[in-house]
């Protein structure tokens, strides 16, 4: 067995690499959580979190993974037997589905190819249709982490006004928050999901949901059963700055931390740096020969690259080579295209030199697997990032 020394390349899409210096911020001694030290500490991260979700509305922290904000979003704002509006983007537009389905929504869900974003014509005209208003939500994940594909959330919400109707607007951010541009408030979000394990920089382990007041309004006469997911109890505690259960005391150290070190850096040249990172890869993927499973240059993630295995190798073969030879972990194809792509992650805590050894480990993979005359894709990337260095 070949034995590895440095650090492991974690080039998934999350969970994403943590900073030391965020490490360092959750090593801290346990503290009460019903104490002020806690307190404190909760009320800095409840108002600072809305800086990144870009709201002056709520944003509720549950110790949770991206799913239970998920679940958090639907049951406090619909009913059993409500129309929603969903967009099958791919894996994790089809795990939402599924969990709104397990709650007795009647889900309209408009099919997609897996290559192609939520197409705001489709939204408005789906709104148009629907006169008697019965559709109460549309859903839509922002960036499809399983396709490398990001929505226009801005295009979506112009469809919703011009087609001038009243359901809700639900966004995941899981895999974009944090890494690409996103504004709550300016594109009229009802609820924003998110998870803390990938442009966050943290350990998994914090779900969010940012709220409006449309939204905060449904939940107060939604009739879904909710317990652990609850708004209304979570608020209320919030504003003392505790939780009705105990929090993720550590994560919220490394939250604090995180989203210090987003603003150190900017939250443009963040969404910048990713911007470089997903346009390097791509120039790579291009030399190499190889597909993106995004159709749409528009539409290409900033955060993640799905890349088509030629047909007559296998995706996870190929990563399993790449894992053995070189300790590098690319995502797998999840779903539909299980076995027939891998996804490059870049995103997070990542930088120029970790994109090019990623890239290098990919290429050398791709060689020993005899994929035919592959040119290198890295010096493509290179050329890219040295012109690109501000
Ligand atoms: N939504 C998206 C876009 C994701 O990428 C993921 C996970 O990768 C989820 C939802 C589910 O989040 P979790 O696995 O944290 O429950």
């Amino acid at each position: 067995m070949v034995k590895h020394t440095g650090r492991h390349f974690l080039q998934i899409p999350g969970p994403t690499s943590v900073p030391d210096r965020v490490l360092r911020a959750i090593d801290m001694p346990m503290i009460d959580h019903r104490g002020s030290e806690f307190a404190d500490l909760a009320m800095q991260v409840l108002s600072d979190i809305k800086t990144i979700f870009k709201t002056d509305s709520p944003v509720i922290i549950f110790p949770s993974s991206g799913s239970g904000a998920w679940e958090a979003a639907l049951v406090n704002t619909l009913s059993p037997g409500e129309k929603v509006l969903m967009f099958e983007t791919g894996h994790f537009s089809s795990l939402w589905e599924k969990m709104a389905k397990n709650f007795d929504l009647d889900v309209e869900l408009i099919p997609g190819d897996w290559r192609t974003g939520v197409d705001p014509a489709l939204v408005e005209k789906n709104l148009q249709n629907d006169t008697n208003h019965r559709i109460k939500a549309v859903c839509v994940v922002h960036n499809e982490t399983s396709t490398g594909v990001t929505t226009n959330i801005k295009g979506v919400r112009g469809a919703i006004d011009t087609a001038e109707h009243p359901a809700l607007l639900m966004v995941d951010t899981v895999s974009s928050l944090g890494a690409v541009d996103y504004r709550h408030d300016e594109w009229k979000v009802d609820v924003t999901v998110s998870g803390s394990q990938k442009g966050l920089m943290l350990p998994p382990g914090l779900g969010f949901t940012a709220i409006s007041k449309k939204a905060l309004e449904a939940s107060e006469k939604n009739k879904m059963g909710r317990a652990y997911w609850s708004w209304k109890e979570m608020l209320k505690a919030n504003e003392t700055g505790f939780f009705p259960y105990t929090p993720a005391v550590g994560l919220l150290y490394g939250l604090k931390e995180a989203i210090a070190m987003l603003h150190e850096e900017g939250l443009n040249n963040v969404f910048a740096r990713h911007a470089r990172h997903g346009e390097a890869t791509r120039r790579a993927l291009s030399a190499w020969g190889l597909e993106n499973l995004a159709i749409n240059p528009d539409e290409h993630s900033n955060v993640v690259t799905t890349v088509l295995m030629p047909k007559d190798h296998d995706a996870d073969s190929f990563r399993k080579l790449v894992l053995d030879k070189f300790d590098m972990s690319l995502g797998a194809g999840l779903g539909k295209v299980a076995g027939k792509v891998f996804r490059i992650g870049h995103i997070g805590h990542h930088n120029d030199l970790m994109l090019a050894g990623a890239l290098a480990g990919v290429e050398m993979g791709l060689r020993l697997s005899g994929i035919r005359g592959v040119s290198s894709g890295v010096d493509a990337a290179l050329e890219y990032l040295a012109e690109q260095v501000a």
